[in-house]
């Protein structure tokens, strides 16, 4: 049995993994082509025929609504943007909550914060990791106003429950796509099972545009918000005309360029492709690890196919008798970085972010400005709590779970190998592993 590289011996691994690389001469052809036409945005913040962009961007909106699905898209420079678009265009104000996830990146909570409204964390199903009707209806109060649910890792949350529970208590749900755009659920694309769906175009997503995102949605109403919001709509409200009300109507700048949308365009039809192969690469990798009895395989819900933005492993301290973190370290010390990415080492990590009510914002419930607001609102009657122990799946999730992203493309299966090998050779390596633990204190 040869030793482990954490206590001296040799790594299963040589060599950096390949980079993602998703950019190819389609995609650099199709920004020169931009750059040559010279126009590298035509929006105008005004009333105008411009104020919904250049072609490419108008070409990108199009196709990626037909892609997806929906009614409408409007293109947004990031999902962050995106995100506080929707919760805008939902009319969510001072005194509402909105209830979301507390495993996901920090914008999805961040933009209730945005329009003085109280983000209230429900727990995840700690099956698939997403919100669930009945964890959503257990924080239900008088004030929930939209619901916030993170397709996480890549995969669909149970959105039919959730959607019913919605329409009961005239609930705006906005699905944050961003690890999750080509998944689907019972057959229907993620985007368009809410009232709104938010992708993500930033560098480490399935596709990616540098930075970029887009809204989803199947009502015209909506994506008039969400196009006013991108746009500075307080100026251009007088001279459009036709707009129902002024909620929310303070409008940013929240614009894609012409360069990110061509680039978006082509990508739209590799997107499919790039997602099978990761697909394909974990069916590679869980029969690789198949063995090992205290790892266990991420549950894909009833009706999703999952496109794995992450590739998530539960790890049994108990069985393993070594702690999860000794075993990440272990496991990280037998491999190696990837290329583009090499500053962050092996792409392997213990849990995910950390469950966000336990950041200072909420811990500290100091928001905007210096007097606590909007938890402190005087239109906010009610009491939320950010205590420890919150959510209790999401907390026992953050640590025991493994994430990984060794199956992204062009991973070879001579890659794959390695990956499995580095998870075997721990695995055999134990009670050494439990001897450099113990003298670790
Ligand atoms: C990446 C991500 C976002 C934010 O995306 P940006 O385009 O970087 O603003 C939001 N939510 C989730 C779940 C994400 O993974």
């Amino acid at each position: 049995m040869s030793t482990l590289a954490l206590l001296g011996g040799t790594p299963v691994r040589d060599r950096l993994f390949p980079a993602y690389k998703v950019i190819g001469p389609e995609e650099v052809e199709a920004a020169k082509a931009v750059l040559d036409s010279g126009i590298l945005s035509k929006f105008l913040g005004t009333w105008h025929a411009d104020f919904y962009g250049g072609p490419e961007v108008q070409a990108f909106e199009a196709e990626w609504a037909a892609a997806f699905k929906a009614g409408f898209a409007v293109s947004v420079n990031s999902a962050t943007s995106g995100l506080y678009a929707a919760v805008g265009a939902a009319g969510v104000g001072p005194g509402d909550e909105v209830i979301v996830s507390p495993y996901t990146m920090s914008a999805s909570a961040a933009a209730a914060l945005v329009y003085n409204a109280v983000p209230v964390f429900a727990d995840i199903d700690p099956a698939t990791y997403c919100l669930s009707a009945e964890t959503i209806r257990a924080r239900l109060t008088p004030r929930t106003r939209a619901v916030v649910v993170v397709h996480i890792f890549g995969q669909s949350a149970d959105m039919d429950p959730i959607m019913a529970l919605a329409a009961e208590h005239g609930l705006t749900v906005i699905e944050d796509c961003a690890q999750a755009p080509f998944a689907t659920y019972r057959g229907r694309p993620v985007g368009t099972l809410g009232h709104m769906g938010v992708f993500s175009l930033n560098y480490h997503k399935h596709i990616h545009t540098g930075e970029g995102g887009v809204v989803t949605t199947n009502d015209e109403r909506l994506a008039e918000k969400l196009q006013l919001i991108r746009n500075h709509a307080e100026a251009v409200l007088a001279a459009k005309g036709g707009t129902a009300d002024l909620v929310n109507m303070i409008g940013f700048n929240y614009r894609l360029g012409e360069i990110e949308a061509a680039i978006g365009r082509s990508l739209l039809k590799k997107g499919p492709a790039l997602i099978a192969q990761r697909r394909a690469n974990v069916a590679a990798i869980e029969a690789g690890l198949a063995g090992i009895d205290f790892l266990t395989m991420p549950t894909v819900g009833p009706g999703n196919e999952h496109v794995y933005y992450v590739h998530v492993l539960g790890y049994d301290a108990a069985r393993a008798g070594v702690k999860r973190d000794t075993f990440v370290r272990a496991l990280k010390a037998e491999l190696k970085p990837c290329e583009l990415r090499e500053g962050e080492g092996p792409l392997v990590g213990q849990g995910y972010v950390k469950p966000l009510y336990l950041q200072p914002i909420y811990q500290q419930r100091i928001g905007y400005g210096t007097t606590g607001c909007p938890f402190t609102c005087p239109h906010y009657g009610g009491t939320v709590s950010y205590a420890p122990g919150l959510c209790p799946n999401v907390e026992h999730a953050h640590a025991t779970i493994i994430t990984h992203e060794l199956m992204r493309p062009p991973i070879t299966q001579a890659d794959i190998a390695d990956v499995v090998a580095a998870f075997h050779k721990v695995a055999d390596n134990l009670s050494a592993l439990r001897d450099w633990e113990r003298a670790q204190g």
